[in-house]
């Protein structure tokens, strides 16, 4: 299977389409509404004032898995970032350095935006990650960073998105 064959369900969309700006609210997988403060048991992200953020949890907390950590355990990531091309295997290293330094910096301001792996497949490396901004994010800033070609995916049934970006 080429890195390059788009799922049936899934359409392009530009750079500046209007489910960038609408940050869809994607509870995933949450249905009823957590008690505040609850916290999360593998990454100690708390839920207060109807968001989770990085903060010292009470003793009392109730405890859930947020959002991003049960994409994790459930292998079921929002965004699939693919990079190619002889220009990328060249400056490899450089760009996955980039990669992380943005993912760390979303991460710090937004508990939920994370990345779930990085696999190398055969001929591309796929980045996949836990919110479909924060996999839009990365492309972007490659993109400003080192120019090439960047396309968005996106399934609207269930919020994925894929990102592909070739030099
Ligand atoms: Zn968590």
């Amino acid at each position: 299977m080429g890195t390059r064959s788009i799922p049936p369900n899934f359409r392009q969309i530009m750079r500046h389409d209007t489910v960038f700006k609408e940050r869809v609210h994607d509870a995933y997988k949450i249905k009823e509404k957590l008690p505040e403060p609850t916290v999360c048991p593998q990454c100690n992200a708390v839920f207060h004032s109807g968001r989770w953020q990085w903060t010292a949890a009470p003793a009392n907390a109730h405890q859930h898995n947020c959002p991003a950590c049960q994409r994790i355990i459930d292998h079921y990531p929002a965004g699939f970032l693919t990079l190619e091309g002889e220009f990328f295997h060249s400056h490899r290293d450089e760009i996955l350095h980039l990669v992380q330094n943005f993912e760390k910096k979303e991460k710090s301001e937004h508990s939920l935006q994370r990345i779930i792996a990085t696999e190398k497949q055969n001929g591309s490396f796929l980045i996949t990650t836990t919110d479909i901004h924060l996999a839009r994010g990365i492309g972007e800033a490659i993109h400003d960073a080192y120019q090439g070609d960047l396309d968005f995916h996106y399934n609207q049934d269930e919020n994925l998105l894929r990102v592909h970006w070739s030099r």
